[in-house]
C-alpha cells in the first residue's frame, strides 16, 4: 500500500460488514485512522481486530446512525482518539422489499430514519470537526435504486433518492469551506443485505447486469478511497456509480 490516506481519520458508520468493512480495511491499509460506528458490535470489534493484525490503526464505537445523541458520541470518540476528523462515509443503511400496497408506515420510518436522516445527522454532527480539519471529505453511499425506479422497494428508493441531493446540497454547501462532498451508487454487490435474495433473483439481477455479474466489496471501497484521498481535490458534487455497467443501459 502507498500511504494514500496518510494523515486521514475516518468515522466509517456502518463499518462492521459489507461494503463498510471493506471500505474501513482499505482505508486503514491506505494510512488511514479508522472509527468503525455499527450496531452489530461483536463483528465491529473483529474488525477493528483485523485491521490492527493487519498493521492498521481503528476502534470501534457503538454508533446508531437515527440518534444525533449516538453521533455526537462517535465524532467526540473520533477526535478524542485521534486527535481530528478529516473523512466522514456515510455507509450504513437497511434494505427491505415492498411496494405502495405492501409497506407499512413502520417499515417506512424506519427505512427513512436509517438510510436518510442517519446521513443527515451523520453530515450535521461531523461537520464542526470536519470544517476544522481544513481539508475533509464526505462520501455518501446511495444506491443505483437512488437513481432508478422497481416496482417492489418505496422506501429505500426514497431514501436513497434523497441521498443523492443531500450530496449535491453539502458539496454547495462546503464548497469553499473545505470539505468536499460525493456521493457513490453501488449496482448489487455481494454483502450481507442481499441474504433474503432467492438464488432466482439473484440469476436475474446477474443477467440484467452487462458485465454479467454482481460487484465485489472492495470495488466500491476503491471508488470510495479516491474520492476522500486529495487525489480528488477538485472533485466534489459527484456522483460515481459501480454497477457492472447496470445504469448505462438504463
Ligand atoms: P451490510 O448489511 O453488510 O452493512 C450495513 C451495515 O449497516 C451493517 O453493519 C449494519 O449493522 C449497519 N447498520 C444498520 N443499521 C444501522 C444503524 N441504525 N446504525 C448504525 N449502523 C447500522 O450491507 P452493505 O451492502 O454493506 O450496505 C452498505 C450500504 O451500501 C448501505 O447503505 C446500502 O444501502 C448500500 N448499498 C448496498 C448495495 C449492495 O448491493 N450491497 C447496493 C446499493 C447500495
Amino acid at each position: 500500500m502507498t500511504g494514500r490516506l496518510q494523515d486521514k481519520v475516518a468515522l466509517i458508520s456502518g463499518g462492521a460488514s459489507g461494503l463498510g468493512e471493506a471500505q474501513a480495511k482499505l482505508y486503514a491499509a491506505e494510512g488511514a485512522r479508522v472509527t468503525i460506528g455499527d450496531i452489530q458490535h461483536e463483528k465491529g470489534a473483529a474488525v477493528v481486530a483485523a485491521i490492527e493484525a493487519a498493521g492498521g490503526a481503528a476502534q470501534y464505537v457503538a454508533l446508531d446512525v437515527t440518534s444525533a445523541e449516538s453521533w455526537a458520541k462517535a465524532v467526540e470518540a473520533t477526535t478524542s482518539a485521534y486527535g481530528k476528523l478529516t473523512t466522514l462515509v456515510n455507509n450504513a443503511g437497511i434494505f427491505h422489499p415492498g411496494g405502495i400496497v405492501d409497506e407499512t408506515l413502520a417499515g417506512w420510518e424506519r427505512m427513512i430514519a436509517i438510510n436518510q436522516t442517519g446521513v443527515f445527522l451523520g453530515m450535521k454532527t461531523a461537520s464542526d470537526a470536519l470544517l476544522a480539519s481544513g481539508n475533509a471529505a464526505i462520501v455518501n453511499i446511495s444506491s443505483l435504486y437512488g437513481l432508478i425506479g422497481s416496482p417492489n422497494a418505496i422506501s429505500y428508493h426514497a431514501s436513497k433518492a434523497a441521498v443523492r441531493l443531500m450530496g449535491k446540497a453539502g458539496a454547495l454547501e462546503f464548497a469553499r469551506r473545505g470539505i468536499r462532498v460525493n456521493t457513490i451508487f453501488p449496482g448489487q454487490i455481494k454483502t450481507p443485505i442481499l441474504a433474503d435474495i432467492t438464488p432466482e433473483q439473484d440469476a436475474a439481477i446477474k443477467a440484467a447486469i452487462p458485465m454479467g455479474d454482481t460487484g465485489d466489496p472492495i470495488d466500491i471501497a476503491y471508488a470510495s478511497l479516491f474520492l476522500v484521498s486529495d487525489e480528488a481535490k477538485y472533485v466534489t458534487g459527484a456522483e460515481i456509480w459501480v454497477d457492472g455497467g447496470w445504469y448505462a443501459g438504463q
